[in-house]
C-alpha cells in the first residue's frame, strides 16, 4: 500500500505540488490524470525520493521513504539505505531507460544480481519467466536499439518487476509510442493489474483508466482536484476545471 501525506515541492518560487494526499491500497490501481505541468511526474519522483519533497511524506507498506524514525525523531536515511528502499519501487518512464549496451536478458537480471546479490542462474530463471509474461522471450539476446518502442517498454516493465517491487510507478509509459504500439504495452499493464500488483499510473489513456483503475486522481496546478472511483470521476466529475480537462478526451 502507498500513502502520501501533504507532499509539497517548489522549484524556485513555483509551487509545483501544494500538499498532495493520496492513498493506494495493496493490490489497487490508481491512475493519475491531469494537464501538462500539473505536477504528475514530480509527484511520482517525490514518492520514490528521486526528488526530495520540501514537505510531507510517502509511506510504502508502512515504511517512510527517505527517512527512518530514531527514537521519536525522523532522520534522513543514508544513501545506501535510500537506494535499498528505492529498489523496492518499480518505475517505468515515458522514455525507455534500458541499458543500451546490454541485451534484453542482461537488462532484466542487472538489478537482481547487482543490488539483490542473487545468483546469475536464479536471476536468469526469473528474468525468463518475466520476459515470457511480457511477450519478449524470443528477443532475450537482442539489444535495445533492435527493438520497437513497445518492445522496449515491455522489457522495461519486466526489468522493474525483476526487483519484486512493492509498487509499480508508471509515468506515461505509452505516450512516446507510435499509436499502433500502445495497445501491447497497455495489455501487459492490464495483466499486471489483474495479478494484484499495486500500481500508480500517470496516463492520458482515459480508456485504460476507466477499465483498469480502481480509483482515479485528477491533478490540476499541483493539487488533487478530484479523487474517487474511476467511474464517478471520469463520468461525473464535480469540479468544473476537471470537467473542462476531461471534456478534451470526449
Ligand atoms: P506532463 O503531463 O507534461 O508530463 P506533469 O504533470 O508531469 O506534466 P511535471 O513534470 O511534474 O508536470 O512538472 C510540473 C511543473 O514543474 C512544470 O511547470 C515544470 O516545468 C516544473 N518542473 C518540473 N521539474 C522541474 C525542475 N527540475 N526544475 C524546475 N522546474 C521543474
Ligand atoms: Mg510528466
Amino acid at each position: 500500500a502507498v500513502r502520501t501525506v501533504g507532499i509539497r515541492k517548489s522549484y524556485g518560487t513555483h509551487e509545483v505540488l501544494k500538499g498532495i494526499d493520496i492513498d493506494v491500497a495493496h493490490g489497487e490501481v490508481l491512475c493519475i490524470l491531469g494537464p501538462s505541468g500539473s505536477g504528475k511526474s514530480t509527484l511520482l519522483r517525490c514518492i520514490n525520493h528521486l526528488e526530495v519533497p520540501d514537505g510531507g511524506y510517502a509511506w510504502v507498506d508502512g515504511q517512510i521513504i527517505g527517512y527512518a524514525l530514531r527514537g521519536d525523531v525522523l532522520q534522513e536515511l543514508p544513501v545506501h539505505q535510500l537506494r535499498q528502499q528505492q529498489s523496492q519501487l518499480g518505475m517505468v518512464f515515458q522514455h525507455f531507460n534500458l541499458f543500451s549496451h546490454k541485451t534484453v536478458l542482461e537488462n532484466v537480471i542487472e538489478g537482481p544480481v547487482v543490488v539483490r546479490r542473487q545468483s546469475r542462474d536464479t536471476a536468469i530463471a526469473k528474468a525468463r519467466a518475466l520476459l515470457e509474461m511480457v511477450g519478449m522471450s524470443a528477443r532475450e539476446q537482442a539489444y535495445p536499439a533492435q527493438l520497437s518502442g513497445g518492445q522496449k517498454q515491455r522489457v522495461a516493465i519486466a526489468r522493474a518487476l525483476a526487483m519484486e517491487p512493492r509498487v509499480m510507478l508508471f509515468d506515461e509509459p505509452t505516450s512516446a509510442l507510435d499509436p499502433e504500439l500502445v495497445g501491447e504495452v497497455l495489455e501487459v499493464m492490464r495483466r499486471l493489474a489483474s495479478s494484484g500488483t499495486t500500481m500508480i499510473v500517470v496516463t492520458h489513456e482515459i480508456g485504460f483508466a476507466r477499465e483498469v483503475a480502481d480509483r482515479v486522481v485528477v491533478m490540476i496546478d499541483g493539487e488533487v482536484r478530484e479523487c474517487g472511483p474511476a467511474q464517478s470521476v471520469l463520468s461525473d466529475p464535480a469540479d468544473p476545471r476537471v470537467r473542462a480537462f476531461l471534456s478534451r478526451f470526449l
